[in-house]
């Protein structure tokens, strides 16, 4: 472990009741070691970085790293394959960019300093790639999902939460990840009276077909982020020292002892709505929007995107990327939570020029690219804990992927890779072969369908099962 792997050095807990809660997750400034070097994990405020950021990231990867960028299933990017020795340069190099947490100013200087360390960790709002591009959307996040982010930051004692504590803001985007678990999750909703934020705890929206959970209760646009600074109180007021996520709580306590606890730290209404009991999310999210291009808001300007293999980029493909953004687009790059790289404003005339370049990068543009609907952990290359070459198996994979299936190899149990669960899931069991998994309502991946596949036999296995639904 590094030398990192520590609060900031410039920096004290003000108060003694301020505990932080232990991660060994990689931060910007905590560089956690894996088999094939450091991992360093950037935050991006909405998935959002510029193209002079971009290239900062693939310079300091080829100079303190292995050269190898990856994107996460939270639309960040983590620095793999650090080399021991270069860890304060990288995170000096990243830092100067404008990628660490926010500067301690003012008021949080002179009252509370908070570790810069913790303030990076609690950096986790999840929003649209679209987010203000989407013409579907009911309400554009940007300015709301920035005010929560600076909110985490700057209130000391929201460093005691757990680097994983997440929150998800939905502005009703058709390009959305909804299937992921959040501690607190809020959704724009159309009522008669106006845009409103709907939210729950410990869980995902309900989608407009699938599982999911109803919501609470609705406020103002206006009012979420005092609903949320409650709410982060609530939990860190009621919840063991050993409880990491909303869920944890949720165990102890029930959803409406939650409420009534954090009607304390606001002056508007705060209890379970039951005629929100069924909310579902009105317009369908559909993940392959973040593939090719689209139409945004703005006429005559589009998103296009590209999904790298296997969600890792090489540090010329980001150059490339960056470079199609100052070119071609608004000079930002927009990671997105599948995995992939989204460039937002690109003119109608750009766009198969734009287009033709990612694919020459080696990014899939088209849902109907096997490579589109392919996960995989670290694997046995750089995880001690995978029993088996999860990337190398998953190309392998790729060549007889059955159209229309998503799949998901994981090294163990830990399912880094998917924070949901996959249709179908192929969890490692020994090097070169997994027990296949089909999603269904029962917990974990689901059930257990096959056991100790080889790469072709879960390739036949899964045709089998695509055209035969309801054999197991
Ligand atoms: S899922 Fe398991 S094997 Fe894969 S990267 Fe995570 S801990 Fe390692």
């Amino acid at each position: 472990m590094s030398v990192l792997n520590q609060a900031s050095p410039s920096t004290a807990l003000p108060d003694a009741a301020l505990a932080l809660r232990p991660s060994a997750c990689p931060g910007l400034l905590r560089i956690v070691a894996a088999r094939d070097g450091g991992i360093c994990r950037i935050k991006l405020p909405g998935g959002e970085l510029s193209a002079a950021q971009a290239a900062v990231i693939a310079d300091a990867s080829e100079q303190h790293a292995a050269g190898v960028i990856e994107l996460t299933n939270r639309a960040n990017l983590q620095v793999r394959g650090v080399r021991v020795g270069h860890e304060a340069a990288l995170i000096a190099a990243l830092i100067d960019a404008g990628l660490g947490p926010a500067p301690a100013t003012g008021a949080r200087q002179a009252s509370t300093l908070i570790p810069a360390s913790a303030a990076d960790d609690v950096r986790n709002v999840m929003v649209s790639p679209a987010a203000g591009r989407d013409p579907f959307a009911l309400f554009d996040t940007t300015q709301l999902s920035a005010e929560l982010l600076t909110l985490l930051q700057t209130e000391a004692r929201f460093a005691g939460l757990s680097p994983k504590f997440a929150l998800s803001l939905d502005g009703g985007e058709r390009l959305a990840r909804v299937d992921h678990p959040h501690d607190v999750w809020l959704a724009a909703t159309q009522t008669e009276d106006g845009v409103r934020f709907v939210f729950g705890l410990g869980g995902c929206p309900a989608a407009v077909t699938n599982a999911g959970a109803g919501a609470l209760a609705a406020v103002l646009p206006s009012q979420v982020p005092d609903l949320v600074r409650a709410l982060l109180h609530t939990f860190l007021d009621l919840a063991a020292a050993d409880a990491m996520r909303m869920r944890h709580l949720l165990a102890a306590h029930s959803v409406d002892a939650v409420l009534q606890h954090a009607q304390t730290y606001v002056d508007f209404p705060l209890s379970r709505d039951p005629s929100l009991a069924n909310w579902r999310r009105a317009t369908p999210a559909d993940a392959t929007l973040r593939l090719g291009a689209h139409a945004q808001r703005v006429v005559g300007t589009w998103h296009v995107g590209g999904q790298p293999p296997l969600g890792r980029l090489d540090t010329a493909t980001l150059r490339g990327v960056a470079t199609l953004a100052q070119q071609r687009g608004n000079g930002t790059l927009r990671m997105t939570p599948w995995q992939s790289v989204l460039l937002p404003d690109i003119a109608s005339d750009a766009v198969p020029a734009v287009l033709a370049a990612m694919n020459a990068l080696g990014l899939a543009c088209d849902p109907a690219q096997p490579g589109t609907r392919l996960i995989a952990c670290a694997g046995s290359t750089g995880c001690a804990k995978s029993l088996a070459d999860t990337k190398a198996d998953a190309l392998l994979l790729a060549d007889r992927l059955p159209d229309g299936v998503d799949v998901h190899l994981s090294g163990c149990q830990r399912s880094c890779a998917a924070a949901h669960r996959a249709p179908y899931t192929l969890l490692a069991v020994a090097p070169g072969a997994y027990d296949l998994y089909r999603r269904d309502a029962s917990p974990g991946f689901g059930d257990c369908v096959a056991h100790q596949l080889t790469i072709e036999q879960a390739a036949d296995m899964l045709e089998h099962l695509v055209r035969s639904p309801s054999d197991a």
